[in-house]
């Protein structure tokens, strides 16, 4: 008798005296295996050319023997050799489950049963109903055949046997039945049937049971009195048909949400699924879904994006990444399509149906989500929050060339009311008169609607966009307009009255004065109007605004050295101004500490880094005990 590895011993464990509730599962699990097997050996024989291997002799068959209380589940698969036994079976470390819980380690603490069971719980699951597992396999192209046994977390053992053909056949000895469960339900037919019905109706090979049917009786018969003969007959209890491959109208939202969450391990349903059947230039058949939470590593280097591609039935890739651009790498699905078949991994890259068919697929989810973001908002408030970083990167990157497909599925909250518009409807309330998009960058809504100069543009009934993330600016930029409209970064310095143009000639000796004073901190320092209630402000002149030299400066790696073109602007409104005149005339030494306390209060302000805040506190001592 050989041991289980520790780590399959606790799953064992768990298995075996799981309150689990969801035990049938353990058939879906079972039956899921045999058909992967199936696959692996049809999809060899078709790259090898091996002949006699036609879909049609593939199958999977159950058979109950009520009196020795077992349940066989066998497949014509590819079968195992004596060490894959030891090795698939002898170690759950092979289990593409446990793989996926540990990868997902963060996410799922401890051993929650519950959430091991919505990841599919593989081979061991035959625990939970089973006290006892026998496994006869043959491996392809092999004679010798062997039997796994196991009672459990004792151990197991591996022999040789007798078996007919090439496949495995899983022998579960039902436990009996305790107040709780009625196991022997797994020893009847009509269990069996729904069973299959319910988790495995789309496995692409037949699942055959024995079923007892009824002879008819003849008239005479009837008369007689003579009771109906039971035979048992071989019968095919799944409809095979992919849920992809059927239609909408037969496929329950249930069944949409069950294969999603069975196919792609999320235990969240999906926020959307969208069913498509395209025939044409090319024919393909897809169920594409949006995933309501961000995967977690969805933003990291690690994240694999990619669709799972079948043709006609046969898994050709589990992740073909040529079907999504990067921007909508979220999405999750199959794709069906009649490619030829002996297209491999290496030759899918240059296939020319795929790229049609990645084209077609990026089309239909973009309008899914324009559609979504029209009849359905606070659904697709919901996937911009979780996926809208996404979609502003996939403009940047690609220095705008996918401006076009994305800039009607972007969203920034709005300064007036904190909910998220679009840039249509920001533009829809603009006058013809209005020229600009306004944005204001912050860390929070609240953040840009403080800006001195967004509280000027709110009180006079514009919007500003609040551009949160620092990927914002430079997307926008890539953009340049929308419908017309130019983008504004509020702190931009704006075109002059002829009143305050006046101003400011009148006062250009105190404002160059100033400007010496803040050696080359600022390009320029002047008197602007539309402050507000705020002294003082900055804003840029040309290209780099703000913040876009503090994004860059923060980089890792620092662009340093892309400077904004500073303006420091001075309300002539405000108290501050009076004082920097008189100081001006009467004291000019005074004037450089106040022009430093100014320009940096500034910066604060506006969320700014303040390199010397030791020399600025000094100065502000400095005018305070004056
Ligand atoms: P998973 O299917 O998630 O990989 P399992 O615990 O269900 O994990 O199975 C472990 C491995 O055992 C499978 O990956 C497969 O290699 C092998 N296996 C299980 N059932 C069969 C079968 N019926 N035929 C061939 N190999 C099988």
């Amino acid at each position: 008798m050989k041991s289980f590895k520790t780590q399959s011993k606790r799953v064992l464990d768990l298995m075996i005296n799981s309150i689990y509730t969801n035990k049938e599962i353990f058939l879906r699990e079972l039956i899921s295996n045999c058909s992967d097997a199936i696959d692996k050996l049809y999809y060899k024989g078709l790259k090898e050319g091996i002949s006699g291997l036609t879909r049609n002799d593939f199958a999977i068959s159950l058979k109950v023997d009520s009196q020795k209380r077992t349940l066989t589940i066998s497949d014509n698969g590819i079968g195992m050799t004596a060490e894959e036994l030891e090795s698939n079976l002898g170690t759950i470390a092979k289990s593409g489950s446990l793989a996926f819980k540990t990868e997902n380690a963060e996410e799922i603490k401890g051993d929650d049963i519950s959430v091991i069971g919505q990841f599919g719980v593989g081979f061991y699951s035959a625990f939970m109903v089973a006290d006892k597992v026998e496994v006869y396999s043959k491996a392809f192209g092999q004679t010798e055949a062997n039997l796994w046994v196991s009672k459990g977390t004792e151990g197991y053992e591996v022999k040789p046997c007798q078996k007919d053909g090439h496949g495995t056949d899983i022998v579960l000895y039902i436990k009996p039945d305790t107040d709780d469960d009625k196991f022997s339900d797994f020893l009847q037919e009509y269990k069996l049937r729904s069973l299959v019905k319910k988790y495995s109706d789309y496995i692409r090979y037949p699942i055959k049971a024995e079923v007892t049917e009824y002879k008819e009786l003849t008239e005479k018969e009837q008369k007689e009195g003579k009771q109906r003969e039971s035979f048992k007959k071989w019968e095919t209890l799944n409809s095979m048909t992919p849920l992809w491959k059927k239609n909408k109208s037969e496929v329950t939202e249930e069944e949409y949400d069950g294969f999603y969450k069975d196919s792609f391990f999320d235990y969240e349903k999906p926020l959307k699924h969208v069913h498509v059947s395209v025939e044409g230039s090319v024919n393909y058949k897809a169920l594409l879904y949006i995933p309501s939470k961000t995967p977690f590593n969805y933003y990291g280097k690690n994240y694999e994006k990619g669709l799972k591609l079948y043709t006609d039935g046969v898994l050709i890739t589990e992740k073909c990444a040529d079907l999504l651009p990067d921007y909508f790498g979220f999405v999750k699905g199959v794709v069906d399509s009649e490619l030829s078949l002996n297209i491999s991994r290496e030759t899918i890259q240059q296939s020319r149906q795929l790229k049609q068919i990645g084209a077609n697929i990026e089309k239909k989810i973009k309008n899914e989500l324009l559609d979504m973001q029209k009849n359905d908002r606070e659904k697709y408030d919901e996937f911009f929050q979780n996926f809208g970083l996404g979609l502003k990167y996939g403009i940047y990157s690609s220095y705008g060339m996918n401006a076009e497909t994305l800039k009607d599925l972007l969203m920034f909250k709005s300064a007036k009311d904190g909910k998220y518009i679009t840039l249509k409807e920001y533009v829809e309330k603009l006058s013809e008169e209005d020229k600009f998009i306004y944005y204001g960058s912050a860390k929070t809504v609240d953040g840009v609607k403080n800006l001195p100069q967004s509280e000027n543009l709110l009180d006079g009934g514009k919007d500003v966009l609040c551009f949160l993330d620092d990927v914002d600016e430079f997307a926008i930029k890539m953009l340049g307009e929308y419908s017309g409209k130019t983008f504004k970064n509020v702190l931009s310095e704006v075109a002059q009255s002829d009143d305050e143009q006046k101003l400011n000639q009148e006062n250009d000796g105190l404002l160059q004065e100033i400007k010496n004073c803040l050696d080359g901190k600022v390009a320029k320092v002047k008197l602007s109007s539309n402050l507000k209630s705020r002294p003082v402000s900055l804003s840029s002149e040309g290209e780099i605004t703000l913040d876009m030299e503090r994004v860059l400066s923060s980089m890792p790696g620092g662009v340093d050295g892309v400077k904004a073109e500073k303006v420091l602007e001075i309300n002539p409104n405000h108290a501050v101004f009076e004082k920097l005149k008189k100081i001006y005339l009467e004291d000019k030494d005074f004037l450089k500490d106040y022009a430093e306390i100014l320009y940096f209060s500034a910066r604060i302000t506006l969320g700014l880094e303040v390199e010397n805040s030791q020399e600025i506190t000094d100065k502000i001592i400095n005018v305070i005990s004056k």
